[in-house]
């Protein structure tokens, strides 16, 4: 029989394997501390199980996992990892360090589909959605680097690398799951943000699923024929069905949502194009964080000039919106927002 990857497996279904296995219950719950508070990456590491067990454990599970294959170190302390993946494909994730936080971006899919065009990721296309444990597992590589050098731990974490999280969207609940669960990582809903090019349906399955983290729009075009024009993704999820997901999203969940705006210069920076987000963002609160574009080799898009940045957020301003603007970090490194792809 082929093995199975045991980081796939849900609470319930290790007290299943430990049940069929002939084990007492309390040995589920510690198999499960072991995989995700402890984040023991092989049986050996389980040393208040039996011999037996643990290989048992081994004929019938792998843990499906990734490796640094490389770290690249910015001149403002961004770092940007490369993972490489069981099958050889790799991924990138970064670890973005300030004064109050350290985040960690991480990514859903190797590579993406949706070919966004102002994104280097969406170049590659798309290959395949990542397990549980290939996103958890950047998680916890990039915080053993921020413990070790910066003696903090990751604080943040924000789906916002490689890849559409919604459209991985089992695995990537499955491992919100796990980063959250108090038996395993613990870490607060509240500081997790799952950012997506906006897929109508499973905003509304996020509702009613109860989802407690933080959700990010990348909108980045304001009106439909300019967003169908650069984020394909459009076509099915167009400016009035995002919005009427969006207001279903409020109205369960009550939690404001974030506005991802990347500022292109000619592009979608006047103050009309300000109207136009103003008066999309009418049905629901909203943080809009206006990003510093960042070009990559082969882009023609360029980020705006400072003087249309400043009457764009100021209009927005006046209108008693929450504006941040968000300077890109890592740009030395190609690992700034729209920058990760392998090379
Ligand atoms: S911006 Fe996000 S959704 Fe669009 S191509 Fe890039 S990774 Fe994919």
């Amino acid at each position: 029989m082929e093995k199975q990857d045991i980081l796939s497996l849900s609470h319930q279904e290790i007290v299943a394997v430990c049940e069929q296995l002939g084990e007492k219950s309390f040995r589920a719950q510690q198999l499960f501390e072991w995989l995700w508070n402890k984040k023991a990456r092989s049986f050996d590491e389980l040393t208040n199980m039996s011999k037996q067990f643990r290989e048992k454990l081994a004929e019938a599970y792998y843990f499906k996992t990734v490796t640094i294959s490389n770290i690249q170190k910015s001149k403002d302390g961004t770092q940007k990892f490369v993972f490489r993946l069981g099958d050889g494909a790799h991924i990138e994730g970064v670890l973005i360090p300030s004064r109050e936080r350290i985040t960690a971006c991480i990514s859903s899919q190797v590579g993406c589909g949706l070919a966004c065009e102002f994104c280097a990721t969406g170049t590659m296309g798309f290959t395949r959605n990542l397990s549980v444990g290939e996103i958890t597992d950047q998680l916890f590589a990039i915080e053993q680097v921020a413990i070790q050098e910066l003696e903090r731990p990751v604080t943040n974490v924000v789906y916002m690398g490689m890849g559409e999280p919604l459209q991985n969207y089992e695995h990537v609940m499955a491992s919100i799951a796990r980063i959250t669960d108090t038996k395993g990582h613990a870490m607060a809903p509240s500081r997790i943000t799952v950012s997506t090019a906006g897929i109508s349906k499973f905003i509304k399955k996020l509702a009613d699923d109860n989802f407690a983290c933080n959700l990010a729009i990348s909108l980045h075009f304001p009106d439909d024929e300019r967003r169908t024009k650069y984020m394909p993704v459009n076509k099915a999820n167009n400016l009035n069905s995002l919005s009427d997901a969006l207001a279903y999203y409020h109205q369960k969940t009550k939690k404001r949502i974030s506005i991802e705006y990347a500022l292109l210069h000619g592009i979608n920076d006047s103050i009309e194009d300000a109207s136009l987000l103003a008066h999309f963002t009418k049905r629901f609160p909203v943080k809009i964080n206006i990003i510093e574009y960042n070009s990559f080799h082969g882009s023609s898009f360029k980020p705006s000039k400072a003087k249309k940045q400043e009457a764009f957020v100021s209009f927005l301003q006046k209108l008693n919106l929450i504006v941040n603007i968000r300077h890109s970090k890592g740009k030395d490194i190609d690992a700034a927002c729209g920058q990760l792809i392998k090379r």
